[in-house]
C-alpha cells in the first residue's frame, strides 16, 4: 500500500503524520434517543454557535461519511483539522448534533478522502519544485552596491560570511536597525549572492506580514501541508521585518514551529527587524533565545563620511554631475535614513531636469525644505490615531474619547506622544484632536510616555513599530 509519511512540526506541538490509512478519534458520549441525522440542519445549528470565519474554515466543507448506530463519521482533510476541531469546537459539534437529532452521538473523524487529494497535489508540486526558480529578489540589492561604513561593517561582514557558506555559520543571522538603514538591502544581497554562487539552493525571500497571511490562509483552506512543505524545503529563508510579530502571540507560536523545523534541518535563516528581539512585544523567551543562538548584528545610522560616500556612489552609478558642495549640503542635513538620502537626491535631479536649472546649493536647500515639509504633512493626527488603534486593536473613537480603562488610556497617551513627536501641531491643536483635552493634559501624557519608554522595552518597541509604519515612504 502506498504510504506517505510527512513529518511537520505543527502548532500546538503536534507532530503530524499523514497516512492514507484511516485515522480515528473517538469521543464517548451518553446515549439518548430520536430524530433524523440531518447534517445540513446540524451545520445550520453550528453556524449559530460559532463565528462565521471559523465555521467557514472548519465545517463548511466537512462531509458526513457514515452513520452507524450511535457512531457518526466525518471526513476531514488532515489531522491538523482533526486536532483543531477537537480542541476548539468539539462541544459545539456534539451539542449541535444533539439539538437536531435529540441524541448524543460518538463523533469520529476520518482523515481519508481529502488526504488522498492532497497527496496528488503534493506529487504535482513535487514535480514543479524539481525545477529551481530564480528567487524573487531585486537586482539592485547587491553587496557591491552597499557602501560599508563603521555603522554597517559588522553586519555587512556577517551577511557576506553567511552567503559564502549558508547554513554552516551564524544561524540564524539576525540583522536589526532603524528604518531606511539598509536591512532589506543586506538581506536581499545575501540572497542574490547565494544564488549566484549556489544556483541549486532554494532561496525564499518573504516579508513577515506576507508569511503570516500565507500561513493563516493555508489553515483556512486546509492546505497546511503544502504550506509547511514549501517552507520546509527551502535552503535559505530570508525573512524581512520580523518586528511585525509584535503583539501577535498566537501567530508567533506557529511561526516558531516552522522556524524550528528549518533550524533542525540546518537550513540557513536570515532575519531582519527594526529592533532587537527582546524589544519585540510579546516575543517568548524561547524564541528570543533561539535568535541568540545565531549571530545578532545591528545597523546604525551612517556617519557624515559614510553618508557622503553613499551619495557619491549613487551619483556615480547613475552617471550624474553634482558639485561637492551640494553633496555636502545633503549629507549634513539628512542623517538618520539612507532611503531619505536617496529620495532627496532623486527629487533634486527631477527638479533640475524639469525646470532645466543647475543643481546648486540654493536649489538643494529648497528641495530639502519641501522634502521635510512634505514628510511632516504626511503624518496627521488622524493617521497617528488610526495606526495606534490598529496596533492595539482599540477603536479609534475610544482613543480620541474619554474612556479611562488602563489599556485605552495608555494607547491614547502613546498617540498623544507620537502626535507631539511627529507633527508640528501645538499642544492646543493636539488637545483638540483628543476630545478637547487641555494642553497640560497633553504635556502630562507626553512626559509620562517619555519616562515609560526609558524603563519599559515593550512600550519602546511598540512605539518604534508604530512610528516606523507612519514614517515609511
Ligand atoms: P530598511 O530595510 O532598513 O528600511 P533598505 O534596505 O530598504 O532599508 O534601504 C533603503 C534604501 O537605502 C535602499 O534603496 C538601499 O539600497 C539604500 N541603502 C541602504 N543602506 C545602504 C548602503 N550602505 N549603501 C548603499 N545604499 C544603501
Ligand atoms: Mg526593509
Amino acid at each position: 500500500m502506498y504510504f506517505l509519511k510527512n513529518f511537520f512540526i505543527l502548532p500546538l506541538d503536534i507532530i503530524l503524520i499523514l497516512t492514507n490509512n484511516k485515522q480515528y478519534i473517538t469521543m464517548k458520549t451518553r446515549k439518548e434517543s430520536q430524530n433524523e441525522f440531518d447534517w445540513k440542519q446540524i451545520k445550520k445549528e453550528l453556524q449559530k454557535e460559532i463565528n462565521e470565519s471559523a465555521f467557514k474554515a472548519w465545517f463548511a466543507n466537512m462531509d458526513l461519511e457514515e452513520l452507524k448506530g450511535e457512531d457518526v463519521y466525518f471526513n476531514i482533510p488532515n489531522t491538523f483539522t482533526q486536532h483543531w476541531i477537537k480542541e476548539h469546537f468539539m462541544n459545539n459539534l456534539t451539542s449541535s448534533i444533539k439539538e437536531v437529532t435529540g441524541k448524543l452521538y460518538n463523533v469520529h473523524f476520518l482523515v481519508n478522502k481529502k488526504t488522498n487529494l492532497e497527496t496528488n497535489e503534493q506529487q504535482e508540486t513535487e514535480e514543479e519544485q524539481q525545477k529551481i526558480q530564480k528567487p524573487f529578489l531585486h537586482d539592485k540589492y547587491t553587496f557591491e552596491n552597499f557602501v560599508v561604513g563603521d555603522n554597517s561593517k559588522f553586519a555587512y561582514a556577517a551577511a557576506m560570511a553567511v552567503s559564502n557558506a549558508p547554513g554552516r555559520e551564524y544561524n540564524p543571522l539576525f540583522i536589526y536597525g532603524g528604518v531606511g538603514l539598509g536591512k532589506t538591502h543586506l538581506l536581499q544581497a545575501t540572497g542574490n549572492r547565494v544564488y549566484s554562487q549556489y544556483p541549486n539552493l532554494r532561496i525564499l525571500y518573504t516579508q513577515t506580514e506576507e508569511f503570516l497571511n500565507e500561513m493563516i490562509k493555508s489553515i483556512q483552506e486546509y492546505s497546511t501541508v503544502q504550506f509547511k512543505r514549501k517552507y520546509r524545503e527551502i535552503d535559505l529563508l530570508l525573512i524581512d521585518d520580523i518586528h511585525f510579530l509584535s503583539g501577535k502571540e498566537r501567530l508567533q507560536e506557529e511561526f516558531f514551529h516552522t522556524f524550528n523545523a528549518l533550524f533542525e534541518a540546518k537550513k540557513q535563516i536570515v532575519i531582519t527587524s527594526d529592533r532587537p528581539p527582546k524589544e519585540i512585544s510579546g516575543l517568548e523567551e524561547r524564541v528570543i533565545s533561539r535568535f541568540h543562538w545565531g549571530l545578532m548584528v545591528d545597523l546604525q545610522p551612517p556617519d557624515y563620511e559614510t553618508r557622503l560616500a553613499i551619495l557619491r556612489s549613487k551619483i556615480q552609478s547613475d552617471n550624474i554631475q553634482i558639485s561637492d558642495s551640494v553633496i555636502n549640503y545633503i549629507a549634513s542635513n539628512i542623517k538618520n535614513n539612507i532611503r531619505e538620502l536617496e529620495g532627496c537626491l532623486i527629487k533634486l535631479l527631477a527638479h533640475a531636469s524639469i525646470y532645466k536649472t543647475d543643481i546648486t546649493v540654493e536649489l538643494a536647500k529648497k528641495v530639502l525644505t519641501d522634502f521635510i515639509k512634505e514628510k511632516e504633512k504626511r503624518i496627521t493626527l488622524e493617521k497617528i490615531i488610526k495606526s495606534v488603534s490598529e496596533f492595539y486593536n482599540i477603536d479609534a473613537d475610544e482613543i480620541k474619547g474619554g474612556k479611562r480603562s488602563k489599556s485605552v488610556a495608555q494607547a491614547r497617551q502613546i498617540a498623544i506622544y507620537l502626535s507631539r513627536h511627529l507633527t508640528n501641531l501645538s499642544l492646543k491643536e493636539i488637545g483638540n484632536g483628543f476630545g478637547k483635552r487641555d494642553h497640560s493634559t497633553i504635556l502630562h501624557s507626553f512626559n509620562k510616555i517619555e519616562n515609560l519608554m526609558r524603563k519599559n522595552n515593550r512600550i519602546k518597541g511598540d512605539i518604534s513599530t508604530i512610528k516606523s509604519k507612519l514614517t515609511e515612504t
